[in-house]
């Protein structure tokens, strides 16, 4: 269907692209009541980022991270939710372009369309590691690492086993220790228990760092920390390591190959295509330079804010791009739009940002926490992060189920979400032939064929029956 939205006369019509942090704390402060609210996402639910990796790592559900974006401003009139996704703007007519409705004009713009994964300038790795930026990643990581158990308790070849209990992981930063440390959770005590052939505590994890140490973000103490706390974990950490390839076959450094069959890429991101059709300078990784007051220079009715904005704050700071940067930008242009729109002139105040400071899990029980200049580690490290991770997740629903789920884990010892689906329609349901035999006939390490065969296979027939990845 194709319609155009027309802006009515009575009220000045504000277009939100995107969902995220920032699109949200948008909507929520924004004064409804004077002008019209159009909030757009290509999904249908927000996404809590921070807890990706724990979906990915069999720790939480999907469902437990997202939050349908209609249902959470059922309360607050005014906000028109829409399913679309945004493909161009267009700033000189104040029209953007959508994929399945059309196109939609406006009075104001604000994007904040978010990140993607940044393979610096590798796109062909993207079939072998997959980043971490939405639930389907989560759950397409999730799914390739319990497969590769299920594989590896299924194979005699004891060369093809290590390769399968071989998990590599790109990137030290938050989101690269994060899954470091819960792989080695997962494989070292959820899993332990649950194998015949294999012993998952001997999973190799690995972690490559490009730099001399990981958390660039953190103190060199802190980090440091961090470090010896993964290594702990049984985690292998290689800085300063080079990257050469990365193929089916696994990684490949500049001493030799890793044979891996899973290698998970955490290592940076790019700003939305979208900006890419923004009349506005941008830096290498694409995220838009904006003017003090986060609008496009040369066009004051449009925003940007959250992971898409490169900019220096008022105070000399370069702002990150966190989930409390994309809220506070998301409000600061929300305070200047209810001002105008009450009829309100001046200059308008250049965003500033307050870093409240950061986190980072490395496993149970431990963490790194700077806040504001008090550093610490450990155990207090850890129960701040759940604290503020809880307080943060969108919906009470989620928050229980989340705290539920951690409380059974942390005594359990177990992940509650191990479950692999998709298999049938990996293997093309009812096709028999289509299946690996040893699953199809159940008779484990009978494998006619190499379990990594399996995965490859099967990975093509999912690509190529059109099955979302
Ligand atoms: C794995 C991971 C872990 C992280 N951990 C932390 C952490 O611990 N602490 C922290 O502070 N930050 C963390 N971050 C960063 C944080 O999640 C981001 O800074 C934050 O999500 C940015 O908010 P945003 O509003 O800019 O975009 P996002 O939250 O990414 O939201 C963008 C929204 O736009 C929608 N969208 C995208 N393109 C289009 C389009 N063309 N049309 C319509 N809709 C579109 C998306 O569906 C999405 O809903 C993490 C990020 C990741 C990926």
């Amino acid at each position: 269907m194709i319609r155009r939205m027309k802006s009515t006369d009575r009220k000045k019509r504000i277009v939100m692209l995107g969902a995220g942090f920032g699109g949200l704390a948008f909507c929520r402060a924004v004064d409804t009541s004077r002008a019209e609210v159009v909030l757009i996402d290509r999904q249908n639910h927000h996404t809590f980022q921070p807890l990706l990796y724990q979906v990915a790592t069999a720790g939480l559900s999907v469902p437990d991270i997202a939050h349908p974006i209609r249902s959470i401003f059922r309360r607050k009139g005014g906000v028109d939710v829409r399913l679309d996704e945004a493909l161009h703007v267009d700033a000189a007519k104040k029209e953007v372009r959508l994929r399945d409705t059309g196109s939609i004009d406006y009075d104001y713009l604000v994007i904040g369309v978010g990140a993607r994964t940044n393979y610096f300038g590798n796109d062909r790795w993207e079939a072998f590691a997959p980043g971490l930026k939405t639930l389907d990643d989560a759950a397409l990581i999730r799914q390739r690492i319990l497969y590769a158990f299920e594989q590896a308790d299924l194979t005699d070849d004891a060369e093809e086993r290590a390769r399968l209990m071989t998990i590599v992981v790109v990137g030290g930063g938050p989101t690269g220790v994060e899954l470091a440390g819960a792989f080695a959770e997962l494989s070292r005590f959820v899993l332990r228990k649950d194998f015949r052939h294999i012993d998952p505590a001997q999973t190799r994890i690995i972690l490559i760092e490009a730099t001399e140490r990981i958390l660039r973000p953190f103190t060199p103490g802190l980090a440091a920390k961090a470090h010896r706390q993964l290594e702990k974990l049984g985690v292998e950490i290689r800085l300063n390591a080079r990257i050469q390839a990365i193929d089916e076959h696994g990684l490949t450094l500049e001493d030799g190959l890793i044979p891996a069959a899973n290698v998970v890429w955490g290592a940076g991101v790019r700003a939305s295509r979208l900006c890419a059709s923004l009349p506005v300078e941008r830096d290498r990784a694409g995220r838009v330079k904006v003017a003090p007051d986060l609008s496009l220079p040369g066009h004051p009715e449009v925003f940007a804010v959250g992971d898409i904005v490169h900019l220096v704050d008022a105070a000399g700071k370069p702002v990150p791009g966190v989930s409390p940067a994309a809220m506070q930008m998301g409000r600061h242009v929300a305070r200047i739009l209810n001002r105008e729109l009450r009829g309100k002139s001046g200059a308008r105040p250049p965003f500033r940002y307050l870093d409240k400071g950061s986190m980072a899990t490395i496993g149970r029980s431990k963490a790194v926490a700077d806040i504001r200049g008090l550093r610490f580690s450990g155990f207090p490290a850890w129960m701040a992060w759940l604290v503020v991770h809880l307080i943060f997740l969108v919906g009470f629903r989620n928050r229980l189920s989340v705290l539920l789920s951690w409380i059974y884990n942390y005594f359990a010892y177990r992940g509650g979400a191990r479950i692999i689906t998709g298999l049938d329609r990996m293997f093309r349901l009812g096709n028999p032939e289509a299946r690996p035999r040893s699953i199809a006939e159940g008779t484990p390490g009978a494998a006619a064929e190499p379990a990594v065969n399996k995965v490859e296979r099967a990975e093509q027939e999912m690509a190529a029956s059109g099955v979302p990845r």
